[in-house]
C-alpha cells in the first residue's frame, strides 16, 4: 500500500535532487565509486563527524589500500590506524569483514546486498549505503539525520528508534526511493538532515522541500522526532599502573570482561597484578561511550613474577605501538609533556621517581 501520493513523491524527488546536485559537499569518500572505499568511510561516519572523519579516512586508505591489506593486516596496526574516531569495535569488525571477503568471496567486494549484510559490523543501513552508492542498486536507507528529516517533513511523532516508528520510517525510504540514482538520492537526504535540518534551529528557509514540510507548516520543527530515552552517563574511577623494569613497561590486554576498550592494551588496572602502588603520575578524565572515566595513572613496582597470558613487556619506546585509545594518551601525554602531543608518548617518563622497593 502506498504511503504518499505520487505527486508529492515527485516533487519531494525533484526538488532534493535538484537542490543535491548543487550543494552537495565535496568529501573524499565522494569522488570514488569503489565500494572498498565507500564502506570504509560508512563505517568511519558511524558516531563521528564528518571534520574528525575526513583527514583519518584518507590516512587510514594510505595504510590499507584494499581488502587484501586490510585482511592481512594485524589487529593491533588497524587499532593503531583507527585512533581517535573511537568506538573501536568498529575496526575490528572491518579487519574481520576483509578476511571473510578474502576467504569467501575470493577479494572482490560482495556486490549482492545479502552478501554486504552478512559481513560482520554491517547492518541495513551500511548495506543500503554500499550497495546504493557503490553499485547504484535499489536499496534505501535510514540513519539519524534521515530519520529526523521524515519525522519532519511526513510530522510522525515518537522516538525514531523505537520499532513502530522505524519501520514507518524504513517503509517511506523505500517508496520514496529514487530508483534511477540511488546513491544520489540517499546521499541527498542525508547531506539535508547534516546541513539544514538540524536537530536544533533547522535552517528551514534554505531547504529546497519545505513547502511540504509537515513540522515547519505547524511551526515547531525541533519537536520532531521525540527524543527517546538516553543511556545514563556512568562514572567510572580508574587505578592503572605504570610498571617499569629495565627500560619495559608491563602492558594488559584488556580481553576479560571489560566495559570498554575491550582487546586493547593498556596499562595494568588495579586488581590484575599483584603490586605495590607508588606515587601518582597523574590523572585524567576521559569520556569513552557512555563512561566518564578518571583515570589515576600510579607507578608501582610488581610484587613476584610478571603475570602471564595478558600481560606483555613493551619497550618504553614501543609503548606508543600499543597504546591506541586516547585515554592511555591523555594519561601520558598529561604527564610526559607540557604540549600534550603524542610524541610525549616516546618521551615518557622524562623523570621518574624509583619505584617503591618490595
Ligand atoms: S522545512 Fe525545516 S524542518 Fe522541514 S525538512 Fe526542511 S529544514 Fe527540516
Amino acid at each position: 500500500m502506498s504511503l504518499l501520493k505520487p505527486r508529492l513523491k515527485e516533487k519531494l524527488r525533484d526538488g532534493l535532487s535538484r537542490w543535491y546536485r548543487r550543494h552537495r559537499r565535496d568529501l573524499p569518500w565522494r569522488r570514488t565509486r569503489d565500494p572498498y572505499r565507500i564502506w570504509v568511510s560508512e563505517i568511519m561516519l558511524q558516531q563521528t563527524t564528518v571534520k574528525t572523519v575526513s583527514p583519518r579516512y584518507e590516512e587510514f586508505l594510505r595504510r590499507f589500500p584494499d581488502v587484501e591489506a586490510l585482511a592481512r593486516s594485524s589487529e593491533e596496526s588497524v587499532l593503531r590506524a583507527w585512533a581517535g574516531l573511537g568506538y573501536y569495535r568498529r575496526a575490528r569488525a572491518m579487519r574481520e569483514a576483509a578476511i571473510k571477503i578474502r576467504d569467501i568471496h575470493g577479494g572482490a567486494f560482495p556486490d549482492r546486498y545479502e552478501d554486504v549484510l552478512g559481513l560482520p559490523g554491517v547492518g541495513r543501513y551500511t548495506a543500503g549505503a554500499v550497495m546504493s552508492i557503490a553499485f547504484g542498486g535499489p536499496y534505501p536507507l535510514v540513519d539519524g539525520n534521515v530519520a529526523r528529516v521524515f519525522a519532519r517533513l511526513f510530522g510522525l511523532r515518537g522516538d525514531s528508534k523505537a520499532p513502530t516508528l522505524s519501520k514507518k520510517l524504513w517503509a517511506l525510504a523505500e517508496e520514496l526511493l529514487d530508483r534511477r540514482a540511488p546513491g544520489d538520492w540517499n546521499q541527498a537526504l542525508m547531506e539535508l538532515g547534516a546541513t539544514i535540518c538540524f536537530p536544533a534551529a533547522p535552517r528551514c528557509p534554505a531547504c529546497p522541500v519545505a513547502r511540504h514540510c509537515a513540522a515547519r507548516l505547524e511551526g515547531s520543527p525541533e519537536a520532531y522526532p521525540s527524543k527517546g530515552v538516553r543511556r545514563r552517563r556512568q562514572g567510572v574511577r580508574l587505578e592503572a599502573f605504570y610498571i617499569e623494569r629495565a627500560g619495559r613497561v608491563l602492558l594488559w590486554k584488556r580481553d576479560g570482561d571489560e566495559r570498554f576498550l575491550k582487546g586493547h592494551w593498556g596499562f595494568p588496572e588495579a586488581g590484575r597484578v599483584e603490586a605495590v602502588p607508588g606515587r601518582l603520575l597523574t590523572a585524567v578524565r576521559h569520556s569513552i561511550m557512555n563512561f566518564d572515566i578518571f583515570l589515576e595513572l600510579r607507578q608501582a613496582a610488581l610484587r613476584g613474577g610478571a603475570p602471564s597470558g595478558h600481560a606483555r613487556w613493551v619497550p618504553v619506546e614501543r609503548l606508543k605501538d600499543y597504546l591506541v585509545s586516547s585515554l592511555w594518551l591523555k594519561g601520558l601525554s598529561a604527564h610526559g609533556t607540557a604540549s600534550g602531543s603524542l610524541d610525549g608518548v616516546r618521551s615518557f617518563p622524562p623523570k621518574l621517581a624509583r619505584a617503591p622497593s618490595v
